[in-house]
This record gives C-alpha cells, structure tokens and sequence, in this order.
C-alpha cells in the first residue's frame, strides 16, 4: 500500500522501499528508519523528481540518525536531484551507501538527453572516467553531459580530517 507524505510517495518493493516525487518538510524520512531489517534499509530512490531546502535538511536528519542507530542505508537507482545534493553537502551523505545512480547523457548522433543508470562500481568511476553507454534510440556512443570531477564527486571519499 502507497504511504503518502505531503507530496512523496513511498511503496513497498521486494527488498527496498520505493520512494517517488517530492521531498521536503513534510517528508518524515527519519521515521523510515523504523523499517529498517537487520540494521540494513535499502532505498530507491529512482522517482524522485524534486528535493527543497527543507528537505534536504529533513534527508540529513535521517542520515544522522541512521549513523546513531548504526543502521546501514543502501540507495539505489538515485535521481540527478539527490545526486547534485550529495555533491553539493557533504552531510546528505552520511554513512550510506549508493549502488547506483542517474547520470546525464547525450547522443552526439541524433541529438537525444538521457538520464542514464550507472552502476556505482563501474570501472572508471573512481577516476572520475564516465561509464560508456548506449543511445537508446540510435545506438550511438553517449557523451556524459556534465563535469564528471563534478557529478562523480560524491563516490570520492573525504580526506579524513585531522583532529
Ligand atoms: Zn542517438
């Protein structure tokens, strides 16, 4: 059954938690905590189209929270919105982990954008190297359509600081 929150959608998958729309104040992500199994909640994360100030900072209080209870959150399938604020504020990361993502692609060829699934563990990723992909429509090499030292930031991680 669809649990609606303000203007977010949260279904149940076979494993995951299938969240869709838009997250902000009224949101309540941290309560998703609650169902976590074995310490472990898996998000999707594909159908998030919009995330607003306030729900950023809703989204980090789950994170924090998810630290303090030492519950391991997996993201999966994250949409170019989530991902431009895990690159933006370090704290929307937390300690989770994303398997895979959205990314921006377009064909030289024939002219078509495309937001792309990419597997977190592509080869190539760590140096800051896109993932080749296909177009959908005329088969054509993708070109990645941003800065990956941009958008590929948040798979980098932080230098641990002293002190
Ligand atoms: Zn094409």
């Amino acid at each position: 059954m669809t649990d609606i929150r303000g203007r977010l959608h949260i279904d149940p998958g076979p494993d995951q938690w299938l969240l869709s729309g838009a997250i902000d104040e009224t949101s309540g992500l941290a309560e998703l905590l609650g169902r976590a199994q074995n310490g472990r909640l898996v998000l999707d994360l594909g159908g998030v189209n919009f995330i607003n100030s306030l729900g950023v900072r809703d989204w980090i209080r789950m994170q924090s929270e998810a630290t303090r209870q030492n519950i391991a959150i997996e993201l999966r399938r994250v949409s170019e919105p989530i991902i431009h604020q895990l690159n933006m504020i370090i704290a929307t990361r937390g300690t989770s982990r994303v398997a895979s993502f959205f990314a921006p692609y377009a064909c030289d060829a024939c002219g078509r954008e495309e937001s792309l699934l990419v597997d977190a563990t592509s080869p190539g990723l760590v140096q800051l190297i896109a993932p080749p992909q296909k177009c959908p429509e005329c088969a054509a090499e993708m070109a990645f359509n941003d800065f990956p030292e941009r958008y590929f930031s948040f798979l980098v991680p932080e230098p641990a600081r002293p002190g």
